[in-house]
C-alpha cells in the first residue's frame, strides 16, 4: 500500500514553469479514498502560487484543485464510496474536524485547512495537486459528480463554480430580481454570470475591455456590458447593482465599482489580489455599502454546486488539452486568452 509512484507536472522555482516530476502517494488510510486523476481544471491561483504570489511556495509544487477521477481504492472505513465512482476534490483536502468553523460544515474557514497544493498532509507529507496520475484524498473532501455531468464540465465547479456559488447563495429565493454585477470574465466569472443568470438575476459583466462583449451576451446569458475604463458607460450605471463579485486578479482601486452599488450594496471579493486593495471611506458610508470576502465554499456546497448544475442541465465553457499544452495555457490565461476555463484531460496525456 504504501511508496506507490504517481506522476505529475511540478514547478521547480518562482519561474512557475512545469515540468515532469515523480512522487511517492502516501499510503491510503482507513478514511482514504485513492482516486486515479482524470480531468483537473486550470486555475489562476495555480499561478499565483506557482509563482509564490500568495503564501510562501515548497517546491517542487505539483498544482491543480479541480480534480476530478476515477476511485480506485478505499480505506476500510469508507462507506459512502466504491470503486469506480466518479469523484471530485477541490481546493482543501483536510481541516482539524473540530473548531466552530468544522463543526458547522463551514471546514473551508478552519484555521487549520489543509490545502490540496502546497500543504502538510497529517503524516508530514507534502500535498500534490491534480496536475498528477493519481491521488490520496479523505473522504470527508471528496464529493460525488452526478451521473448527468460530464467529467471534464465537473471540473471547474470543484473550485471556480463554488467560489461563485457560495457567495451567491445568500441571494436566491429574492422576491424581486436582483441586478448582479460580475467583474471579471474568466473562470470564475463565467461561472457567476452562468449561476446568477440561472438563480434568476439580472447580470451585468463588468470587464476590462470590448472584447468579450458578444460572447457574455450572446453565449453566456448576460443582460448588460460595461467596460470598466468607459467613464461614460460606468456613470451610466452608477447606483444600480444590488451586488457585484469581484474575480479580478491584479491591482484595482474599488472606488468606482463600489459606485456601481445601489445603497445597502455588497461588493464581494473572490481575486486572490497580490497586492492591497484601495477605496475612500466615503465610498462605501455614502450608501451604507459593504465590501465582503468569501473563500471557495464547504464541502456540502462543493456537492451543491454540482448538483445545481445538473439539475438545471448548465454548461461551462471549457478547452481541454493535454498536460505539454499546460505552460502555454498560463500563459495564455495570463494574457487574458482563455474562454473561459482550461481543463486538463490528465488521463489522456503523458506524464513521465
Ligand atoms: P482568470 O480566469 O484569469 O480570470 C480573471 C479575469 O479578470 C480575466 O478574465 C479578466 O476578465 C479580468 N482581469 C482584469 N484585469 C486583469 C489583469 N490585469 N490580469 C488578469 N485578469 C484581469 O482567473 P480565475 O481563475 O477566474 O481567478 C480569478 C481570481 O479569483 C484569482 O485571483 C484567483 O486566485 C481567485 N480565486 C479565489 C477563490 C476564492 O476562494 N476566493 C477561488 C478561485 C479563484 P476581463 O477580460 O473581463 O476583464
Ligand atoms: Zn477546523
Amino acid at each position: 500500500m504504501e511508496g506507490r509512484k504517481a506522476f505529475g507536472w511540478a514547478a521547480r522555482d518562482t519561474s512557475g514553469i512545469l515540468s515532469p516530476f515523480s512522487f511517492n502517494l502516501r499510503e491510503t488510510g482507513a478514511e482514504d479514498v485513492m482516486l486515479n486523476v482524470l480531468y483537473c481544471g486550470v486555475d489562476h491561483t495555480d499561478l499565483h502560487q506557482m509563482r509564490n504570489e500568495i503564501h510562501s511556495t515548497n517546491y517542487p509544487l505539483v498544482p491543480g484543485h479541480e480534480i476530478v477521477g476515477e476511485v480506485v481504492e478505499l480505506g476500510p472505513e469508507v462507506k459512502k464510496f466504491r470503486v469506480g465512482d466518479l469523484v471530485g476534490v477541490g481546493c482543501i483536502v483536510g481541516s482539524c474536524g473540530e473548531c466552530s468553523p468544522c463543526q458547522s460544515n463551514m471546514e473551508q474557514y478552519c484555521p487549520n485547512i489543509i490545502p490540496t497544493i502546497n500543504g502538510t498532509n497529517k503524516d508530514g507529507s507534502f500535498t500534490r495537486g491534480g496536475f498528477s496520475s493519481a491521488m490520496v484524498v479523505h473522504q470527508r473532501f471528496v464529493v460525488r459528480i452526478p451521473e448527468n455531468l460530464a467529467p471534464d464540465q465537473a471540473a471547474p465547479l470543484l473550485c471556480a463554480g463554488v467560489t461563485a456559488y457560495s457567495p451567491l447563495k445568500q441571494f436566491m429565493g429574492s422576491n424581486r430580481v436582483l441586478r448582479a454585477g460580475i467583474l471579471g470574465l474568466g473562470g470564475v466569472g463565467h461561472l457567476g454570470v452562468i449561476i446568477a443568470k440561472a438563480m434568476g438575476h439580472h447580470v451585468t459583466v463588468i470587464s476590462s475591455s470590448d472584447k468579450k462583449r458578444q460572447e457574455a451576451l450572446d453565449i453566456l446569458g448576460a443582460d448588460a456590458f460595461l467596460v470598466s475604463s468607459n467613464a461614460a458607460e460606468m456613470e451610466g450605471a452608477a447606483n444600480s447593482l444590488d451586488y457585484i463579485l469581484d474575480t479580478v486578479p491584479a491591482f484595482h482601486p474599488l472606488g468606482s465599482y463600489l459606485s456601481l452599488l445601489t445603497v445597502d450594496g455588497k461588493l464581494i471579493v473572490v481575486a486572490a489580489v497580490p497586492k492591497p486593495l484601495q477605496f475612500d471611506a466615503v465610498d462605501i458610508i455614502l450608501g451604507k455599502k459593504a465590501i465582503t470576502g468569501s473563500f471557495i465554499g464547504s464541502m456540502e456546497e462543493t456537492q451543491e454546486i454540482l448538483e445545481f448544475w445538473a439539475e438545471k442541465g448548465l454548461k461551462s465553457f471549457i478547452e481541454v488539452v493535454r498536460m505539454d499544452y499546460v505552460n502555454k495555457a498560463f500563459e495564455r490565461m495570463e494574457r487574458n486568452d482563455v474562454r473561459f476555463r482550461f481543463v486538463l484531460d490528465v488521463a489522456g496525456s503523458n506524464l513521465e
